[in-house]
């Protein structure tokens, strides 16, 4: 089992229950499920269908909702494209069925952008920069040429979007990921923690709160990074769009920096995108791709993503699988102690929690603990145990399933459900039963973290040594 987590994104090449349960078997860990595909009934069958094959294989999946949020797309484009030529001149309206324009659906963009902002089309396969506007129609210069196509994404790197982060197709998106009770939910192209907080005002009249994920793929989310992260409970390296709206010579330093300070207040990250690409179409990655997986471990990423490799690729139990040979691989080599060494200052000054689990990190390393056991109701102390990264392997044991699900996204955490704890004594008990049955030996120590008296979350404050 790989400490690193694996998200994976469901699409038509994944949603049978046959290669949901052997995506499970190859260590998927949270499954994604992508607003800006399907429809409602689909999706809303696809969930099922995923819960009823982890319940069968007795695994905590975590389900994922990635809202589509402001993404920016070309209206259509006549049919096999237009092939355009450097230095053309052309011009984008709104307006549809004009066939000498190019169809741009966007009117907020159109009124935001200014002579010289960059318009890049789908991947950058084309881009143009604007000259001139004209009303509500734009003049504009191919810069980079190409095959332009209906529907393809567009982004405008630099230009602020006076719109919100949240479309009318998010918010019907977002009640259904809350009726569908999903463990996380994903919001595209974050600039500021005002987006993170409108999406969290939405949800308050919910009975609960689904934790979010903002995605960091526009550079005002760069700027605005560390107040994102206070808002949020977790980041994405989003590199797909990130890498278009920023130099992607820039995107190495980025994904360090968004998981370094995740990794500091111990939310979880994920790093995204491009992951095993070439796996879409061959059973093996390429050397280059191996690295990548490789090297956020090593950059101290929770979790690693695949999107068409799962979602529509040909090989998505092998992706997959791949990936967690490679964490594997890398947590036998991964640099514990001096890891450990970089991160022991406390970051939040007199915080209990804090202490707790950098104790327990260091009295386990110092009697070999078999295990670090949190006992924990939201899940956060195991997070905060875990941004150490303790080299013994880290077992959260919870009354709660929606904390059981949640923590599969959270490097190293292994999860165990528990009757609820009535008083410590019992909490204890249980947690020392849960820890026998999991298979430990008699005589191997591990060290216990817990909140007294237990169910208040955030309180934890005693550690406990206990040989089995
Ligand atoms: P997307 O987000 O796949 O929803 O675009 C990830 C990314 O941009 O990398
Ligand atoms: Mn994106």
């Amino acid at each position: 089992m790989a400490r690193t987590k694996i998200v994976a994104t469901i699409g038509p090449g994944s949603a049978h229950s046959e290669t949901i349960r052997r995506m499970l078997a190859a260590g998927m860990t949270v499954a994604r499920v992508n607003f800006s595909h399907g429809d409602h009934a689909a999706h809303t069958k696809t969930v099922a269908m995923m819960r009823e094959v982890a319940r069968d294989e007795g695994k905590p999946l975590a389900i994922l909702g990635d809202l589509q949020g402001p993404k920016l797309r070309l209206g259509h484009v006549k049919a096999g494209g237009m092939m355009l030529s450097p230095g053309d001149e052309i011009v984008l309206t709104p307006h549809p069925g004009q066939p000498a324009m190019i169809h741009l659906p966007h009117p907020d963009l159109i009124a935001a952008v200014q002579p010289g902002s960059r318009l890049v089309i789908g991947d950058g396969e084309v881009e143009f920069t604007v000259a001139e506007k004209r009303g509500d129609t734009l003049r504009a210069i191919v810069t980079v040429a190409g095959l332009l196509e209906s529907r393809k994404g567009v982004n405008a790197p630099g230009t602020e979007l006076p719109i919100s982060c949240l479309s009318d197709k998010d918010r019907e998106d977002l009640e259904l990921i809350c009726d569908l009770d999903f463990d996380y939910i994903a919001l595209s192209f974050v600039r500021t923690a005002y987006d993170v907080e409108e999406l969290r005002a939405l949800m308050k009249n919910r009975p609960r709160q689904i934790p979010i994920i903002a995605k960091i793929e526009k550079s005002e989310a760069i700027e605005n990074l560390m107040a994102i992260r206070d808002a949020a409970d977790g980041m994405m390296v989003a590199r797909g769009d990130l890498g278009i709206e920023m130099p992607p010579q820039e995107l190495p330093l980025l994904q360090k920096r968004i998981i370094a300070v995740c990794n500091d207040v111990g939310k979880p990250v994920i790093t995204a995108t491009q992951m095993l690409q070439s796996m879409v179409e061959h059973p093996r990655p390429t050397r280059a791709e191996a690295s990548d997986v490789a090297n956020a471990i090593l950059d101290g990423t929770d979790a690693v993503m695949l999107s068409g490799e799962t979602a529509t690729g040909k090989y998505p139990v092998e992706a997959v699988l791949m990936m967690k040979q490679i964490a594997e691989i890398m947590e036998r080599a991964f640099p514990y102690d001096q890891w450990r060494r970089s991160h022991l200052m406390p970051h939040f000054e007199g915080d209990i929690t804090e202490a707790i689990s950098d104790a327990s990190c260091t009295i386990a390393e110092e009697i070999g603990a078999a295990a670090i056991v949190s006992t924990t109701l939201s899940g956060w102390t195991a997070q905060q145990i875990a941004r150490f990264r303790p080299r013994s392997p880290i077992l959260a044991v919870s009354p709660s399933a929606h904390t059981q699900r949640r923590l599969s996204l959270v490097w190293g955490v292994e999860t165990l459900l528990v009757p609820d704890f009535q008083d410590t004594d019992t909490m204890i008990q249980q947690t020392i039963q849960a820890v026998r049955e999991s298979g430990l030996e008699p005589g191997q120590r591990v060290v216990i973290t817990g909140g007294v008296p237990f169910g208040q979350s955030g309180h934890t404050n005693l550690i406990k040594v206990h040989t089995v």
